[in-house]
């Protein structure tokens, strides 16, 4: 086991780099040729009778495992399994992820988040197939220069589908490799990326990378979790620092999370006749390249105020005034057909849909259309379920339906 937890100082060194740097080492120097060579025995070992057949560890395709990576970088495994099938089905190779249409690709990343990955993936597949022949590069650094891939993205590739060693942190491994080390610091702080990072590389030196980084995963996500992991069954026990110092529970260091703001929007489903009115969201908004109803943030409503009388009345004038301003349109009638309660990033969102009659005839005002550089159409709901949305748009289409 590694000895004092603090390591030697360099004297008169100055504060910063120098000092983590020498501290660090002192955290690795435990794992070296032979403590690495039996760790790596252990974890394949319990790899061998724990992994999950998961569809993107049976096959070595590059493609197959770049989508997988991507999607699971947002959500769970259970969450992304039925994705993936229909984003395979879709788009079987990369050519037919690269001939596809943008809004067919965000319509099926529909519900997942995160939208700009699924435009990055659309890039990169367009990039690959007219530039690479459409075969993957396995080098860390021209994996990195495709949109969307990052460092771990590339480690995750290069090791999965080409067996070759590259180091990976995310944030299973994050958490393992903080707990193994015994780092008591912040592990996504940068003296704490570098540290991990470090021992990642030291990890993936092995004659198995692929099988290795799996592992190191897996055995993150089943048994060194988040919260009380099991270390009396962790095959890594005998070379763990926070096991042997009873500091398991305590590492990583908690991320500091921005603070919540609370925030109130409405929707509105603007109908003539048939159609209803959709707008796609511009370049560098929230959900860009989407389609939504018009959606705007009100302020005469709070949190927590109740939608009685005198609420609704408030909150109908403000609408009212909006709708004039942004899009020069008089509403007939205004009625809350439901509220949803969502959370993107750090916003905390009340969501209040409301339905209104455009009067026939009255088209958007050309100057309201293009403030914002936003497109918009008047669409049949069956149209609109054609089109890619945010969930809560989503949602709130389907309600209409159901009131139909
Ligand atoms: Fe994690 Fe416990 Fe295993 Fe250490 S012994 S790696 S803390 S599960």
């Amino acid at each position: 086991m590694p000895g004092g937890r603090q390591g030697q100082k360099n004297a008169g060194a100055p504060p910063g780099r120098l000092w983590a740097s020498a501290d660090h080492q002192e955290l690795l120097r435990p794992f070296s040729g032979p403590v690495l060579g039996t760790l790596r025995r252990r974890l394949l070992g319990w790899y061998a009778t724990h992994a999950r057949p998961l569809p993107w560890r049976e096959t070595c395709d590059p493609y197959r495992i770049w989508i997988s990576e991507i999607m699971l970088q947002q959500t769970t495994v259970k969450a992304v399994m039925p994705y993936y099938a229909r984003f395979l089905a879709a788009f079987p190779t990369v050519h037919a992820l690269a001939a596809a249409t943008e809004s067919r690709v965000l319509q099926l990343w529909e519900g997942l988040g995160y939208y700009s990955r699924g435009r990055n993936l659309h890039r990169a597949a367009q990039v690959i197939c007219a530039e690479l022949q459409g075969d993957f590069p396995s080098e860390l650094a021209a994996l990195q220069k495709l949109p969307g891939i990052g460092r771990y993205t590339a480690g995750a590739i290069r090791s999965f589908a080409f067996d070759l060693p590259a180091p990976i942190v995310e944030a299973n491994t994050l958490r393992l490799y903080a707990r193994l080390l015994g780092y008591p610091g912040d592990p996504r702080s940068r003296a704490g990326q570098l540290l991990l990072w470090e021992f990642a590389e030291r990890l993936a030196q092995s004659k198995t990378p692929g099988q290795i980084n799996q592992a190191l995963m897996e055995l993150g996500a089943q048994v060194c979790t988040p919260v009380d992991p099991d270390c009396l069954a962790c095959p890594l026990k005998s070379c763990c620092r926070a096991f042997a110092e009873g500091t398991q529970k305590e590492i990583p260091a908690p991320q500091i999370r921005p603070a919540v703001t609370p925030v109130v929007e409405a929707t509105i489903a603007l109908r003539q006749g048939e159609c209803f009115l959709v707008q796609q969201r511009p370049v560098g908004a929230r959900w860009a390249g989407l389609w939504d109803f018009v959606r705007f943030p009100v302020t005469s409503l709070s949190e927590s105020d109740p939608l009685d009388v005198e609420c609704r009345n408030r909150l109908f004038c403000e609408v009212h005034a909006e709708l004039q301003n942004r899009h020069g349109l008089r509403t007939e009638t205004l009625q809350v057909l439901q509220e949803l309660r969502h959370s993107v990033t750090r916003y905390r969102i009340r969501l209040i849909c409301l339905t209104a009659e455009s009067p026939v005839g009255r088209a958007i005002t050309p100057a309201a259309a293009t403030a914002g550089a936003e497109r918009h159409q008047w669409l049949t709901l069956q149209e609109i379920e054609r089109l890619p949305m945010p969930v809560t748009g989503r949602k709130f289409a389907r309600a209409l339906h159901r009131q139909e």
